[in-house]
């Protein structure tokens, strides 16, 4: 078969991976048929085996073990780059993703001939500022969040990562890149470093186990205020859109769904998925924090996996509790999609769908009961 594009997925086990390598390979994506690498460092899990992928074991932290895997890739036309590292201080982010790009890029870039747009995906993060500035009065910006807003005064690799394909794309003529800046992201992915849908999931399954009602760990502003979403397939459909419309060359967009919800709401839809009791927030309550919930259930967890023939994974794994407690434990702060729908980007998504149909795909892939 002739392909069209020839795609490297950069981290294609993550929560945005995942979908980039489910969507691609279907007869009516733009830009297709598509050729498809796939990079990531542990081995292919069984979820994700299904997709016509060329697999890549390789760390791109690594910059011998991505030149010697990833140079021999002479064919490359699109880079979708959806992988970080998490570090304790955002300096190290700074550091070591930026060598990440940079070493991808460097294997990459001289060696792929008809390598036309690389995707990089960031986050809203680029306006409200890294992890370690939160509760810290450092001035942010006034939401909605639109993407000409300057650079906050503070450092965040997201920064480091646009200077970094700034410059690359420089060096050869007719390269294009765009800029893709999601909220919080509905998906899946048992590899995520961050995915709220997959935790709560584990959340209430630990909760049916023990028969006890599901507390909402987090705060009131949370439970009552609007809170919006980016679902990993319209990412991906974004990214695919960036990648082959001219006029979404060259730019930074965000990418939500395009509209609001409560937490009230979708907590109730989340017990009533799993069975459990749902009770409502408590205002003056004790704080309830996933990471102190949970922190002795590993053998609850491996318990549940073996009662029910899941998938076998770890609760570290499958429960980024520290990145829900944050997500819930305050506001969020919207933005705009005008940006994309104004150069031609009109996809968007039903967040309640999205939320439950994550839900049962993480059932589906036998993460959860
Ligand atoms: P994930 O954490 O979901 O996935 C990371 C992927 O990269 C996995 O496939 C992982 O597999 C792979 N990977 C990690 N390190 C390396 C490495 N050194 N070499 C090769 N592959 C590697 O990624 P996200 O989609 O969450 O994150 C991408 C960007 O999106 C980040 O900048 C993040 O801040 C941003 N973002 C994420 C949000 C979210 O809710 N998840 C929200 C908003 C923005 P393996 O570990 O096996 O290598």
């Amino acid at each position: 078969q002739k392909h069209e594009g020839v795609a490297l997925i950069v981290g294609v086990t993550g929560i945005v991976g995942n979908s980039l390598a489910e969507i691609l390979p279907h007869s009516d994506t733009p830009g297709g048929p598509w050729k498809i690498y796939g990079v990531a460092r542990r081995p292919r899990p069984t979820w994700n085996a299904d997709n016509p992928v060329n697999y890549i074991q390789c760390d791109i932290s690594d910059p011998e073990d991505t030149r010697v895997k990833l140079s021999p890739l002479t064919d490359i036309t699109h880079v979708f780059y959806v992988t970080w590292a998490n570090k304790s201080t955002e300096a190290e982010n700074c550091e070591v993703n930026g060598k990440m790009l940079q070493n991808l890029l460097d294997a990459v870039i001289p060696n792929s001939p008809n390598l036309k747009h690389i995707c990089l995906q960031t986050g809203r993060k680029h306006y409200i500022g890294p992890f370690e500035s939160f509760g810290k009065n450092i001035p942010t910006h006034d939401p909605p969040y639109t993407e000409d807003l300057p650079r906050l005064n503070h450092i965040n690799f997201y920064y480091t990562l646009e200077d970094i394909l700034f410059a690359e794309v420089e060096k050869k003529e007719g390269l294009t890149w765009s800029i893709h800046r999601p909220g919080n992201i509905f998906g899946f992915s048992p590899y995520s470093m961050m995915n709220l849908v997959g935790t709560l999931c584990v959340y209430a399954a630990i909760c049916k186990h023990e028969g006890v009602p599901m507390k909402f760990p987090g705060s009131k502003i949370a439970w009552e205020g609007y809170s919006d979403c980016s679902d990993a397939d319209l990412i991906a459909e974004h990214q695919i859109w960036a990648a082959v419309d001219r006029f979404a060359k060259n730019e930074a967009f965000n990418v939500s769904n395009g509209d609001v919800f409560k937490w009230k709401h979708f907590w109730k839809a989340l017990a009533e998925h799993f069975g459990v009791e749902f009770v409502e927030y408590e205002e003056g309550g004790e704080e309830v924090k996933l990471e102190e919930l949970m922190k002795d259930k590993g053998s609850v967890w491996d318990e549940i996996v073996r009662e029910n023939g899941l998938t076998v994974t770890k609760l570290e794994e499958v429960g980024t509790w520290w990145f829900s407690d944050l997500i819930l434990g305050g506001e969020c702060s919207l933005d705009s999609m005008n940006k994309s729908k104004e150069h031609g980007f009109l996809g968007f998504r039903n967040s309640k769908s999205s939320f439950v149909s994550w839900m049962y795909k993480v059932q589906a892939c036998k993460i959860v009961p």
